[in-house]
């Protein structure tokens, strides 16, 4: 698969199939979005909300959210607000998110089947990894926690605007979480 996109990646660019796309690396509309890594939202998202590129900073990860006040979302979101002017912060979770009931329980024997050693996960077990990796249960209730951890954060400025949204995985329908 790789391949193929190197073969393409030479014909769009030897074709200029860039043109339509060159901006700069500040976002237009001041916006930054944390959302899931979902496939069904890699166009979808963006379409759904009239963004164009360049228009606005967008931070992934499964399921968007933010799970300890160092994690690398709050990093990029901090970035995003001190070197590139965002003032405003949509976080967007979807339905059918696959982060949605995800747990170490279910990775753990995937992970032995592809060789991990028992060692090794044992030793994880030590540092917590059934937090690190367990997903949300009710999507409500992680973009509010997920829009708190914004708000609340030490490093976040009060003038930043931050609101939660669920997005349709399919018809790419907005509704805000209040
Ligand atoms: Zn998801």
């Amino acid at each position: 698969m790789i391949d193929s996109i190197l073969h393409f990646n030479r014909q769009f660019v030897a074709s200029k199939g860039y043109e339509p796309f060159v901006t700069d690396k500040y976002p237009a509309k001041k916006l930054a979005i944390l959302t899931c890594m979902d496939t069904r939202l890699t166009v979808l998202l963006q379409e759904a909300l009239g963004l164009r590129n360049g228009d606005a900073k967008i931070i992934k990860n499964a399921g968007g959210i933010i799970p300890s006040e160092t994690d690398s979302a709050i990093r990029s979101l901090l970035v995003a607000i001190y070197e590139l002017g965002v003032n405003e912060v949509m976080v967007i979770h979807h339905s059918t998110c696959g982060a949605c009931h995800m747990s170490y329980e279910h990775f753990r024997p995937h992970m032995l089947e592809h060789g991990i050693p028992e060692s090794v996960l044992t030793e994880w077990e030590g540092r917590g990894v059934a937090d690190w990796l367990e997903g949300f249960h009710d999507t409500e209730a992680s973009v509010r926690r997920t829009v708190a951890a914004i708000v609340n954060h030490p490093l976040v400025p009060s003038d930043v605007v931050v609101r939660g949204f669920i997005i349709d995985s399919v018809t790419g329908q907005l509704t805000e979480v209040l």
